[in-house]
């Protein structure tokens, strides 16, 4: 196994842009497709589960293994909708290369824009695919100026298409100046160039090797000397170039005419980093995470990988994806899994390619591969070799900010309900459930109104659960603005043993640094053994709220005393105690609701700006900054409450008659206004008092 000769690489873009179709293709020419399934006949590949079929989105990320010229292509699918950035965060962190994907006619959208800055925020290097150059409208020229301005990618055109009669015919490689056409999904490369692009071809490749060679000494001298540069002095340098990030090579095709994509494939292995490129890796010693530790890409060190995905499969059960960084693992290994405390044996191996698996005698660093038979781990944790731990950084999940009740049929249903949900959320931490102890309902938080939508059909279609999902509605927090004391005791005399806890304890806003316990009970006024008990209770009524019974964040909780009875204290007695103290320190501190707030972002013709804006204002909006984004258009960003988003698509598009796009992602948490809190309060208070009668 040459780690060089393999490629980690995933395909990101806009929904529509062509994501979809170009994996396809290149699944078809590996060789792994017999026939060429098409998105709107439900039979992409990539599209494991029949959500995304019937959406015709990607939602789950996978890896799929195929071969090109002699290397090993993992193509990890990301998936294009923001509903899910934690999807495409935990696939950026395991691939090594990015293929991005634009439409032709649409060029540089919203969120492409979003996952763009994502990969960059990672330090992966990146190549640009213009799809769609046969529609009408295409304009390569203008989607390369939008990668510049938009993105600063430093777009350089490695190919330029060819239109004969307003038709798309193929493309000149810059490279080798060759003319490449295609025909009933063959590339047929010709010397012949069409004579009307010789000046471009000359202009464009002049162009392109002065932007490489800025970077390489040697290149540059050659330049300067105007002495040939050969196509493989081209090409190694545009590697370099590509793997520090420095440059954005530029090609073009089609993907739904089968054009375009041999050369797209053949860039990949030409530029893309292998997992050499990519060296080592960073993580913490797992007993002390103030001491890094470093892993290699290589055979001989010890074991360590990620899981990224966990993928149900009626055949061979519970599929965990892990990236392989460094040394190797054979079925019937054990592993370790720092973060959860738990080795595990590894059952089997499986290397997934486009119809078919394959069995792994072994896998080794730079793999990416499924393993059977993993009963602890799941997404984002490490798993290592036992006698050389580490711990590689978890994959951060933003906070679940809407939320649905779900009712089903029966008490037995329910009780499906829950095995149901715990599965699922060990495919997609991202989400979270709870059960309302009164009224039984199911209680689903999300990311957004698709990701539960997602997860409604999901519960039906993996697992026969019919659920009857209400409106959804947003989650909000409960903190605190002021300090608040309690002096609480817990004591029960029911003719046998008695209980007895008690305990002083002062709480703080903790504003942005979540929850922090401190123990300040002197001389043992409360045992030592006691003291998790208290804290427990305070996480309990912490999880259920005190107001609106929705979490409560950012509070700094001190015990200060206590006392403790010889015979009728307990742990159980002191948990108890921890609750009912907090939640009366906290309504003596000035409790707030806060309420979840988006960042946004809006393309839009000039002529409905005003519009727009005006009614981002009333929903609450806070417009920061506003630049021009192509001829005519501006692109508007701000933040707005998601309280004030619902159905927001539909008003969009009737106000720009369908003409500007938007999209939006978490941004933070934020004090929900006085009166929008008394509304919500009030709410709930009478459902209270329904629900009691
Ligand atoms: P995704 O949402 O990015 O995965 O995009 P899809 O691959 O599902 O493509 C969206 C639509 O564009 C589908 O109807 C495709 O058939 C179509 N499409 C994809 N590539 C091309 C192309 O090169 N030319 C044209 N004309 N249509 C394309």
């Amino acid at each position: 196994m040459h780690l060089n000769k393999i490629r980690n690489f995933g395909i990101i873009a806009h929904i529509d842009a062509g994501k979809t179709t170009v994996s396809e293709r290149v699944l078809f020419y590996t060789g792994f497709l017999r026939k060429l399934g098409e998105v709107h006949d439900g039979q992409a590949t990539m599209d494991f589960m029949k959500q995304e079929q019937e959406r015709g989105i990607t939602i789950a990320s996978a890896a799929i293994c195929c071969h090109w010229k002699d290397h090993t292509l993992n193509l990890i699918d990301t998936p294009g909708h923001v509903d899910f950035m934690l999807e495409v965060e935990r696939s950026l962190r395991v691939l090594d290369g990015v293929v991005s994907v634009f439409c032709a006619v649409g060029g540089v959208e919203p969120q492409s824009e979003t996952v763009w800055n994502q990969a960059q925020k990672f330090g992966i290097p990146r190549m640009a695919f213009i799809n769609k150059m046969d529609l009408e409208g295409a304009d390569f020229d203008r989607v390369v100026e939008m990668m510049d301005e938009m993105l600063e990618a430093n777009p350089v055109r490695y190919q330029i298409p060819y239109y004969k009669e307003g038709a798309f015919k193929g493309v000149v490689d810059l490279v080798s100046r060759k003319y490449v056409t295609f025909e009933n999904g063959q590339q047929l490369v010709s010397d012949d160039i069409p004579q009307e692009l010789n000046d471009d071809v000359n202009k464009y490749r002049c162009e392109l090797i002065e932007k490489i060679a800025e970077f390489d000494d040697e290149m540059c001298s050659y330049f300067l000397d105007e002495k040939e540069i050969s196509e493989e002095m081209i090409r190694t340098v545009t590697r370099k170039c590509v793997i520090r990030s420095l440059v954005t090579p530029v090609f073009c095709g089609a993907a739904y005419r089968n054009i375009g994509i041999q050369s797209l494939l053949d860039a990949i292995v030409d530029y893309l980093p292998s997992p050499i490129d990519k060296g080592e890796i960073i993580g913490f010693d797992p007993d002390n995470t103030e001491k890094s530790v470093a892993r290699q890409p290589s055979l001989t060190s010890p074991f360590a990988g990620l899981a990224f995905k966990i993928i149900h499969d009626p055949y061979v059960g519970q599929q965990t994806f892990v990236r392989i960084y460094s040394g190797s693992i054979k079925p019937g290994d054990m592993v370790w899994n720092p973060g959860k405390q738990k080795k595990e044996r590894v059952g089997r191996i499986l290397r997934i390619f486009a119809k078919d698996r394959e069995e792994a005698a072994e896998a080794f660093a730079g793999d990416i591969i499924a393993l059977i038979g993993m009963k602890y781990t799941t997404t984002g944790d490490t798993v290592c070799n036992p006698d050389n731990p580490v711990l590689l950084e978890n994959i951060q999940v933003p906070p679940a900010v809407i939320s649905i009740k779900a009712t089903v049929a029966n008490r037995q249903e329910r009780d499906k309900l829950v095995i149901a949900l715990k599965k699922l959320l060990l495919e997609d931490p991202s989400f979270t459930f709870h059960f309302d102890e009164e009224t039984e309902e199911a209680i689903i938080s999300g990311m957004g109104e698709l990701h539960l939508e997602i997860i409604i059909d999901r519960l039906k279609s993996d697992f026969g659960i019919v659920v009857q999902p209400g409106e959804p509605s947003i989650s909000y927090r409960e903190t605190i603005t002021t300090e608040g004391n309690a002096n609480t005791r817990y004591v029960k005399q029911s003719g046998g043993k008695g209980h007895f806890a008690h305990c002083v304890i002062r709480i703080e806003p903790n504003a942005g640094k979540g929850f922090e316990f401190v123990d300040m009970v002197k001389g043992g006024a409360i045992p030592r053994e006691y003291i998790p008990a208290v804290q427990k209770g305070i996480i309990d009524a912490m999880e259920n709220g005190v107001l609106v019974k929705y979490p409560v964040v950012d509070v700094k909780v001190v015990l200060i005393d206590g006392s403790a009875h010889a015979v009728d204290s307990s742990e159980m007695a002191f948990r108890m105690v921890g609750s009912l103290a907090f939640k009366e320190a906290f309504k003596k501190a000035d409790p707030i609701l806060l309420e979840p707030v988006m960042k946004l972002e809006i393309n839009s013709p000039d002529q409905y700006l005003g519009d727009i804006i005006a009614d981002i204002n009333r929903r609450r909006g806070k417009i920061g900054s506003m630049r021009r984004f192509r001829k005519g258009s501006q692109k508007i960003n701000g933040t707005v409450p998601l309280k004030e988003m619902f159905g927001y698509s539909t008003t969009l598009r009737s106000l720009s008659s369908g003409r500007a796009n938007f999209s939006m992602e978490f941004f933070r948490y934020e004090p929900l206004p006085r009166e929008t809190a008394e509304t919500v309060l009030r709410e709930f208070r009478s459902k209270e008092t329904a629900g009691v009668k």
